[in-house]
């Protein structure tokens, strides 16, 4: 049997990380994650588009491990704040930021905003970079909800508490991971990258 192609996942947030690795389980791929090798200078995340960041985490880590790389970048865009925070969202709250400090400013921002106007999409772009850092598969999806008032479930990370899937009427802080992982941004766009990522990690093209 031949050796599983191998991946290393160029993100640092080890629950998204986690949620990554889920989606990537069951496709025989051997999944390392970044923080595995200490070497790896940090990357900038100074993109103005969750394109530019995820394709500069992949690329610049793919040349640096000369390895297949996946980078993600994903964030929450509020309607009425006209897609804010956006590729800001991982430091809403500024230095230091904590999810407990981004929801904070969250929630002080839409605190006039009333419930009809509460709409907000979360959107994960993965790009995939070859171990010379030529990125050779991209893929963006979202998912749409509404931002509530009070903390709701402890599953999940981030905006997940305050993020509600009204056909749910339930957060992804309530909503069980496996759910999550059909309904979730990010799962929608893994769903779009799996077959052309295994392709190419075989040695075929995408
Ligand atoms: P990144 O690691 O630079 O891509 O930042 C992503 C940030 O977006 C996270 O720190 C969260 O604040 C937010 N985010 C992205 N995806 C999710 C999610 O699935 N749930 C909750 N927050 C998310």
């Amino acid at each position: 049997m031949s050796a599983r192609p191998s991946l290393v996942i160029a993100s640092r947030n080890a629950k998204k990380r986690r949620e990554i690795e889920e989606l990537l389980a069951p496709h025989w791929i051997e999944v390392h994650s970044v923080t595995d090798f200490p070497d790896v200078p940090e990357v900038i995340e100074d993109g103005v588009t969750f394109a530019d960041n995820a394709a500069k985490k992949a690329a610049q880590t793919a040349q640096h491990l000369n390895r297949w790389v996946l980078g993600e970048d994903s964030g929450l865009m509020v309607d009425a704040l006209g897609g804010a925070p956006g590729v800001y969202s991982a430091r809403f709250s500024g230095e230091g930021a904590t999810d407990e400090k981004n929801n904070k400013k969250l929630l002080s921002e839409l605190a006039d905003v009333p419930d009809d106007k509460r709409g907000a999409r979360y959107l994960c772009h993965a790009a995939i970079s070859d171990p010379r850092g030529n990125i050779r598969f991209t893929v963006e999806a979202t998912c749409r909800g509404r931002i509530i008032r009070e903390p709701r479930g402890a599953n999940g990370f981030g905006y997940d508490p305050y993020f509600q899937i009204l056909e749910y009427h339930q957060t992804f802080g309530e909503l069980s991971s496996s759910v999550k992982h059909h309904l979730s941004h990010r799962a929608r766009a893994f769903e779009r990258l799996i077959i052309p990522l295994v392709r190419l990690l075989q040695g075929e093209n995408a």
